[in-house]
């Protein structure tokens, strides 16, 4: 019951107060002379607050809306049997709606993906065609006003067809928004933000404000807004059209309540409908447009990843003989340990200090052999990529710690030279890992024809301006083809290679907002080098 107390009363006091405003807007943006508005959004909130809801708080939160509409709707001289039955077909197009998305879409709703959008799309079309019938017949059974039953259907059907196309997509995409944390933008993204909106406005302005030159021109003004909307499609997603749409809408409707722009040939009635069309017209293939755009990134991301996941296994892969040889060191060490306790506890059982010697090696061992799983672990697991502030000398000692047994048993002299002081990089550490430790690998196997003693791999880190360099060198039989040949997907001169390892690396280092390129070594071999934009010091 409504014992939970405070917990409904922020929402219900948010719903009450966001449909009297959108009530009150409602009435701004209604033609002179007309009895139905342009665009009325109460309902199509409504409809977006019962998408976002649990099911079982529909009945508070759309009676948490009867205070405002009677406050809204009493205020302008309707009979209040009329105000009553408005609230009922109100709150029956947001019902019909939220219950067509909640029995195709699992909560919570996000508009991504064709059947998502195409569900939204079909309740913001459905809900006010059905409640429209039934708005029409309150008002013709109450007896308020003359218009016929078909015109008042029509009218009311294509006003909140527009409010639910401005309305639910832009307060859906916001919630998802807000509900994941906002992500953190760089600066650039913001100014170009707040380019668009400044231009979509001004040209929505400039088409919809004032009167148009000549009836002539008026049809190629429609496209006008076009390139900004698209701009908001293509660069910000479903969020971006969802937002630039309501001020294209906004605009247009302004200007033709203030009788100026395109919509002003006709009669008040023409005018709204040829507006509403124009703008529902414009907005379902925006929207479809956006979402499969963002549809076809969110794909490409993830097979990415996917690749990038592969392509790890298959080093460490590489490495397994390697690994087994490094965890066979540490459980020989525990297995010689243990039966040389149990040799001291038949012989000598009062020697205590002997024994916790013996037992503090047993875990030392234990310990070795678990860093390596634990760090194998973490590159085995696929997860989703998470920056921190890292410690590249840090990684290579991991790295190299990783690989010290494959590296052994190719007979590879591994040496570190690193900086001693060297800021911290941001990136995800198992990614940066994947990348070093395809660079080692790469070397040691370019080695593979090199004499035992001259099988030589150094890892340099170096700190200079506000950057952070790792080079590998090694003293292998080179490239001769250009470096910028290495980095492509599938080169590859190994009988069994993938040729995705340095690809891979290379994109991974470019997300990171750093260079990764090859040089070839004087005296042979090659050299690979990493640059990470360091970050400030704390
Ligand atoms: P793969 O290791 O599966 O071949 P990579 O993308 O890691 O795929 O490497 C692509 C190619 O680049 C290798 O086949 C090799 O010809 C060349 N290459 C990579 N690292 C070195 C190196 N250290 N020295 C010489 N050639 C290298």
């Amino acid at each position: 019951m409504l014992a939970g107390g405070p917990r409904w009363v922020a929402p219900a006091l948010a719903v009450a107060a966001g449909y009297y405003l959108a009530a009150r807007l409602g009435f701004v943006f209604t033609l002179q002379l007309q009895p139905v508005s342009t665009l009325w959004l109460p309902n199509a909130l409504l409809l977006a607050v019962l998408v976002l809801a649990r099911t079982r708080d529909w009945w508070w939160l759309l009676l948490a809306a009867l205070p405002a509409h009677l406050f809204a709707e009493l205020q302008s001289g309707v009979p209040s049997a009329m105000v009553l039955g408005w609230f009922v077909s109100n709150c029956s197009e947001a019902l019909i709606g939220a219950a067509l998305v909640r029995a195709f879409v699992a909560q919570p709703f996000r508009l991504d993906g064709f059947r998502n959008s195409g569900v939204l799309l079909f309740a913001a079309f459905g809900a006010p065609l059905a409640s429209s019938f039934l708005d029409a017949a309150l008002v013709r059974w109450i007896g308020w006003g003359e218009t016929p039953y078909w015109e008042l259907v029509g009218r009311r059907f294509f006003s909140n067809l527009l409010a639910q196309l401005t309305v639910v997509p832009l307060v859906v995409t916001w919630a998802a928004l807000l509900a994941g944390g906002l992500p953190r933008l760089r600066a650039a993204r913001c100014v170009e933000a707040a380019l668009l909106g400044a231009g979509l406005l001004l040209v929505c302005l400039l088409v919809f404000g004032v009167p148009p030159p000549s009836a002539h021109f008026a049809p190629a003004l429609f496209y006008a807004p076009l390139p900004f909307l698209l701009w908001a499609a293509v660069r910000f997603g479903p969020t971006g059209i969802a937002s630039a749409l309501p001020v294209m809408t906004v605009a247009t409707i302004w200007g033709a309540v203030h009788g100026a722009g395109p919509f002003t040939a006709g009669t008040a009635l023409e005018n709204t409908l040829e507006m509403q069309l124009f703008l529902a017209a414009a907005a379902v293939p925006l929207i479809l447009f956006a979402v499969a755009l963002d549809e076809r990134l969110r794909l490409e991301r993830e097979s990415r990843a996917q690749l990038t996941h592969l392509s790890r296994v298959a080093t460490l892969g590489e490495l397994s003989g390697g690994i087994a040889h490094e965890l066979n060191q540490p459980l020989t060490a525990i297995l010689s340990n243990a039966q040389a306790a149990r040799h001291f506890l038949a012989n000598k059982p009062g020697d205590s200090e002997m024994l916790r010697e013996i037992l503090d090696d047993i875990i030392l061992a234990d310990e070795r052999a678990g860093h390596v799983i634990e760090r194998l672990r973490a590159m085995f697991k696929r997860a989703e990529t998470r920056h921190e502030s890292l410690d590249m000398n840090a990684l290579v000692r991991e790295v190299t710690a990783l690989a010290h047994g494959e590296l052994t048993t190719r007979g590879v002299q591994v040496t570190l030279r690193l900086a001693e002081r060297l800021p911290r990089v941001n990136g995800d550490r198992v990614q940066l890992q994947q990348v070093l430790l395809n660079l080692i690998m790469n070397g040691a196997q370019a080695m593979v024809a090199c004499a035992p003693d001259e099988r030589f791999l150094t890892i340099t880190t170096l700190a200079t301006g506000h950057k952070v360099h790792v080079n590998v060198t090694d003293r292998g039989h080179g490239f001769s083809v250009a470096p910028q040949k290495l980095f492509e997907a599938f080169y590859t001169t190994k009988q069994d290679g993938l040729g995705l390892g340095l690809s891979i690396s290379h994109s991974i280092v470019t997300a990171h907002r750093g260079r990764l390129w090859a040089a070839t070594r004087r005296g042979g071999g090659a050299a690979f080098l990493v640059t990470l934009p360091a970050l400030a010091p704390a």
